[in-house]
């Protein structure tokens, strides 16, 4: 199949050329044609797919036949969970419109709101923007959706995780009714339906990632091993296996900083991505890290959703995430694009509960490798596959309206099952408010990235 069969014209097939891609992904050859006869769109697709493609280029080749947008006007609107997401999405617009000569703008929350009010005056036609910015912006009556064509909600089941679904729905509110709608999920989870019921119409379903699946190339396997002596049998692997570079995911903030300075002080070049760092903090990691110039890269689950590095050999589990599902995010950063990747996880014994509930939702029982220097003195009990089938949990009613302007107070976390522990103190801001998804007490009110 080539990109010629799609429907695209001259400028953006010339775009995607100069990427260097020939062929379109999965996910493409199917949503760009739905897309392109004004179809409403549900995909199921992880990042590394090429699903970002799969929506830009069909957003741009429509909007490319239009009128521009006018001043303060917004002709398709991407929403995203994270900075980092709106980002990478808006430099996937600039690249694949290069021959366009279309309007695009990105707002994210962290840096100042005047520079783009201002850029949004001239109107976008694509404007990529957080949820919670965008009502900043709308209620600054920085921009208007009368014109409004296309809207995009990327990795809508991590927007709900994130708390935004008050600020989706205020905004869907606002938006003109007859547009198309296009909506990616990693998953398509009961949150997510119920959240689609209202938005898209009659939608083309597309999925490329079996629900939960684990890539089929990606090796993993576990290493049990003390809490304590987690850094040392890091730092060994690293320097045994002759990594090249990794993506190494912590628990939490503070986590992630201490593994970067005890892999800095055993002279591994490493750096931190969490929501603690400023922008210039992480947009720097992350170039650094894409070029070579840091070998680990030490992230929060939050902060790496959505980062697009590509084929990352091996991936690490310094701590198993709280919520099973994110295990399976985690390990979908290694072995992309038909390249074998490595997933290792680091598991103490009170991690017993988390690796239970991964091998219960992957269906898989992870391999077991013991390093002679690092046999653990706190034995990890032996697991079995539970094979009962996980019930899907029915959303909730949000219980109070979220306080738009609320400062970032902390501590009023949920209490939390055993599975699903609450995330600690200094990932959460409880300004965020609630979101629909009872699922995962560990993210609500996390501070988005
Ligand atoms: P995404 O899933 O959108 O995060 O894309 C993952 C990576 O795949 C990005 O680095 C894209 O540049 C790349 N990519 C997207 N489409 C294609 C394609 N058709 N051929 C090769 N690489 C692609």
């Amino acid at each position: 199949m080539s990109f010629n069969k799609l429907g695209l014209s001259a400028p953006i097939l010339k775009a995607i050329e100069d990427q260097g891609y020939t062929e379109p992904s999965a996910i493409q050859a199917q949503a760009i044609p739905a897309i392109l006869e004004g179809q409403d769109v549900m995909a199921a697709a992880q990042t590394g797919t090429g699903k970002t493609a799969g929506f830009t280029l069909p957003l741009l080749e429509i909007l490319s036949k239009g009128e521009h947008a006018q001043n303060n006007q917004v002709r398709a609107l991407v929403l995203t969970p994270t900075r980092e997401l709106a980002a990478q999405v808006a430099e996937s617009v600039k690249n694949y419109g290069q021959h366009l000569g279309l309007k695009s703008t990105v707002v994210f929350g962290g840096v100042k709101i005047n520079p783009q009010m201002m850029a949004l005056r001239r109107g976008a036609d694509i404007l990529i923007a957080t949820p919670g910015r965008m009502m900043d912006l709308y209620n600054q009556k920085a921009v208007r959706f009368d014109k409004l064509e296309v809207l995009v909600l990327d990795e809508a089941d991590r927007m709900l995780d994130m708390g935004f679904i008050h600020d989706i729905k205020k905004i869907l509110a606002i938006l003109p009714k007859k547009r198309q709608n296009l909506l990616f999920s990693a998953t398509f989870s009961p949150e997510i339906r119920q959240l689609a019921k209202g938005l898209v119409n009659n939608p083309v379903e597309i999925s490329v990632t079996p629900r939960n699946a684990t890539a089929v190339s990606v090796e993993q396997w576990l290493h049990p091993v003390d809490k304590k002596r987690k850094s040392e049998l890091l730092i060994q692997l690293i320097a045994q296996g002759r990594w090249d570079q990794a993506l190494v995911f912590s628990r939490t903030k503070h986590g992630a900083n201490k593994i970067t300075k005890q892999l800095e002080d055993a002279g591994i070049r490493a750096s931190a991505i969490h929501g603690n760092k400023s922008q210039g903090a992480r947009t720097r990691a992350l170039a650094d890290f894409k070029e070579g110039r840091i070998r680990i890269l030490v992230a929060t689950d939050i902060a790496a959703r959505g980062l697009d590095i590509e084929q990352l050999p091996h991936v690490v589990n310094f701590d198993l995430p709280d919520v099973a599902e994110d295990y399976v995010h985690r390990i979908g950063r290694t072995g992309r694009a038909g390249a074998t990747g490595k997933a290792i996880s680091l598991v103490a014994a009170d991690e017993l509960d988390q690796l239970r509930a991964i091998e219960r939702l992957t269906q898989k029982l992870i391999e077991r490798r013991y390093e002679d220097d690092f046999i653990p003195t706190h034995m990890l009990p032996d697991t079995t596959l539970d094979t009962r089938p996980i019930k899907p949990k029915k959303p909730k009613k949000p219980k109070a309206p979220r306080d738009q302007h609320a400062g970032a107070k902390q501590g009023n976390a949920p209490k939390s099952g055993k599975r699903r522990p609450a995330a600690p103190k200094a990932e959460m801001t409880p300004g965020q408010g609630l979101r629909s998804k009872p699922l995962a007490p560990a993210r609500r009110n996390r501070k988005p990235d």
